[in-house]
């Protein structure tokens, strides 16, 4: 049962972040209360004062740096907003692609970017596509903003580097270049992924060599991980040559994740998983060169 609460309705992330500052631990933050309101229902947390972030104006903008070319997600943008994004569709498709998956209606249309990113459980999707792509997130608190490389930002399941005052207002993605190209894959039964792996492969210009690989999982450690022994070992190397020895490239995901038993699986199981997919994700990189791009 929820216990009653008060509402505040801050107009600006510097207003919410000096309440939660002046009322402590027993406030929070709320966005679309799909994580929030589910765990104090069942009486795991228990706030006296919830912070509505849903009334700062423009934290759910959807844009592109013009001088960059960055695509800027508010943190308030829910789920539903993002996958029929034109913004989106036209800058990052594999974005659009991957929310088609999250969740169900009800909880795309309330649930937004950031709660997700914030609640920080381990069986989400945005996380390891986000690290893969390199993304920063802005934190705002009353004395001002700092922008975070994703990486730095996941710390633990369910814990982040973002200070309790601080509001997680945008996620800025880099524009892919003309030679990169991604993928999400994720397997699972339940409806949040077992697994997600994430890949951005850049191939040179004549598409012969892997100039650069970046992979990331999610769901089979507390926080998604960057498989940078993957990358070491495709990074330099022909195309055709790293194609033929796919088996033992993704076998360098063992050096690079130790995988946690929980509900989803063994960690033996988790391990193979997370093998079979980096596989399935190259390839899945490798035949966009010859069509649509990601
Ligand atoms: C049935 C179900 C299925 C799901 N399936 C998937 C799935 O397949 N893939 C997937 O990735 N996710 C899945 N999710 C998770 C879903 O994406 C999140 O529930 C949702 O995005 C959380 O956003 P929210 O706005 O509701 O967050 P809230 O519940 O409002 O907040 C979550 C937490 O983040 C904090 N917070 C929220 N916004 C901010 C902010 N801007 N700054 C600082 N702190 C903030 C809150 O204080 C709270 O601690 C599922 C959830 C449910 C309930």
């Amino acid at each position: 049962m929820l216990r009653p609460f008060e509402i505040h309705q801050p107009a600006s992330a510097a207003e919410a972040s000096r309440l939660r500052g002046a009322l402590g631990e027993e406030a929070a933050f709320y966005a679309g209360g799909t994580e929030l309101l589910l765990v104090m229902k069942e009486g795991l947390l228990r706030y006296a004062h919830l912070i509505d972030l849903k009334t700062i104006g423009g934290l759910d903008g959807i844009g592109v740096d013009a001088t960059t070319g960055t695509l800027c997600l508010g943190a308030l943008a829910t789920h539903a907003a993002i996958e029929r994004s034109p913004v989106v569709a036209e800058r990052f498709p594999l974005l659009a692609e991957v929310e088609r998956s999250v969740a169900n209606v009800r909880v795309k249309n309330v649930g937004t970017l950031g709660g997700n990113l914030c609640f920080a459980e381990p069986h989400a999707d945005p996380g390891p596509l986000f690290l893969a792509c390199e993304a920063t997130v802005r934190l705002e608190g009353a004395a001002g903003a700092r922008d975070l490389p994703i990486g730095q930002f996941f710390v633990d399941a369910y814990q982040t580097a973002r200070a309790p005052e601080e509001v997680l207002t945008q996620i800025r993605v880099p524009r892919f270049g003309p030679h990169t190209r991604g993928v999400y894959l994720r397997f699972g039964w339940h409806e949040r992924p077992a697994l997600g792996v994430a890949l951005a492969l850049t191939l040179d210009p004549r598409h012969t060599q892997v100039a650069d690989l970046r992979v990331a999982v999610g769901g089979v450690t507390p926080r998604p991980t960057r498989l940078r022994g993957v990358e070491d070992r495709a990074r330099g190397r022909g195309l055709d040559e790293v194609l033929a020895s796919l088996e033992t490239v993704a076998g360098a995901a063992a050096g690079d994740v130790r995988p946690a038993s929980d509900l989803y699986g063994s960690a033996e199981y988790k391990g193979a998983m997370v093998k079979v997919f980096v596989r399935r994700a190259f390839l899945g990189a490798a035949a966009r060169f010859n069509g649509s791009g990601g």
